[in-house]
């Protein structure tokens, strides 16, 4: 008999009331007879993957968007009942919806219990009116606040809220009463993301030209502060253990986590990307693309070439050291039946003589230094 492997999947549903202003994701507002459509062609490409329940197990399930909570729990409800009769779940499966204040409802909200939901993921960014306004947020702090009583009340005990620093005319002051303001609530992981300017954006037009950059926090007082967030919130009980997510002990999102480890993960949906059988790949991110893909999105993915060995090595290495557990030789060697490349190691010594990379009981990872020029020390393990 095969023995299954874990499998995350991954449901994107891209509509929103309004557009965010800094927003380049998938995502927009749309009537009820397009969602009903949306729902009908993601079903079916669902339908289509039926052959990967022979070989996997679902571990985790994470509705994202786009506003999974501004659609009638009934489609949630759809999703869930085919991947359950198509698929084993773990017994402890982790099954979180993302959900922005102003679209959640206590009948919503007891919907979602219903179906089997056991994490949220609430959409907040800031305590603050002016700053939500900025970033052309449809909800205030309070919406917030009575939907995030109302998931406790129903019994919802795992509860993420996202949360936005560098935001324009931000300084320490009001990012602390932000994260203060939240940690009382004891919610049991926090993401607290730096934002960035995307091109495309109404934000891209106002903020990228000097006139508009000088309302951003500079460099300096974004890097501070990113390390206020860690001590702070490691004093309430948190722990960073990804660039930008802090957990309670036992409350790191599982499912992300199988992106960060080189787990195997499906996406459905427009956008949707995937990593399963040693492929990867990304379903189209417009409409009409996704429309026409969905038809064939099986065939598709069947027809991208997996990864080569050096590329799964790239992968280990980049999405590993994102992580507060970082990478180990020991891993790396069980995973690819060979030692670190000389390449990976003269860069990583490098990087521990320059005090960006700690080693500690056989696992390697990025210091404090190291994160704040992420992006250039983990460019360096892509393989010529
Ligand atoms: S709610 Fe999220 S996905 Fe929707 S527009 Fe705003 S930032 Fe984008």
């Amino acid at each position: 008999m095969i023995e299954k492997s874990p499998l995350a999947v991954y449901v994107h549903i891209p509509f929103c009331v309004k557009k965010c202003l800094y927003c380049d994701f998938a995502s927009g507002p749309a009537g009820p007879e397009e969602i009903a459509y949306y729902m009908r062609i993601l079903l079916k490409e669902i339908r289509s993957f039926e052959a990967l329940a022979s070989l996997h197990f679902v571990q985790s399930v994470f509705f994202g968007g786009g506003t999974p909570s501004l659609i009638a729990p009934l489609y949630i409800r759809q999703v869930m009942d085919l991947l359950r009769s198509q698929y084993e779940f773990a017994e402890d499966a982790e099954i979180t919806l993302e959900a922005n204040p102003g679209t959640l409802t206590e009948g919503k909200l007891a919907a979602y219990k219903d179906i089997g939901i056991n994490r949220l993921s609430i959409g907040l960014q800031s305590i603050h009116e002016f700053e939500l306004k900025t970033l052309g947020r449809i909800h205030s702090y309070q919406d917030f606040l009575e939907n995030y009583e109302t998931a406790r009340k129903i019994g919802f005990g795992n509860i993420n809220v996202d949360l936005m620093s560098g935001l324009p005319r931000q300084n320490m002051e009001k990012w602390s009463a932000t994260l203060r303001t939240v940690a009382d609530l004891e919610p049991e992981h926090i993401s607290a993301y730096s934002l960035i300017i995307e091109e495309g954006t109404p934000f891209y037009e106002t903020y990228s030209k000097p006139q508009g950059r000088i309302y951003l926090p500079g460099e300096e007082l974004d890097r501070e502060m990113y390390r206020y967030t860690k001590s702070f919130l490691a004093e309430r009980g948190y722990t960073r253990y990804e660039f930008s997510n802090y957990a309670k002990k036992g409350f790191e999102s599982r499912h992300n986590m199988t992106y960060w480890t080189g787990g195997e993960y499906v996406g459905f949906g427009q956008a949707a990307a995937s990593y399963v059988d040693g492929r990867r790949f990304s379903n189209p991110s417009d409409t009409e693309g996704y429309r026409t893909h969905a038809r064939n999105a099986y065939n598709a993915f069947k027809a991208v070439p997996p990864l080569s060995v050096k590329e799964q090595m790239e992968e280990y290495m980049f999405l590993g050291l994102r992580t507060s557990r970082g990478i180990s030789r020991e891993d790396f060697k069980k995973r690819f039946g060979e030692s670190m490349p000389r390449a990976y190691e003269r860069t990583l010594l490098s990087y521990f003589r320059q005090g960006y990379v700690a080693q500690e009981k056989g696992r390697i990872f990025l210091t404090d230094d190291g994160i704040d020029v992420s992006n250039r020390l983990l460019s360096e393990f892509l393989l010529d």
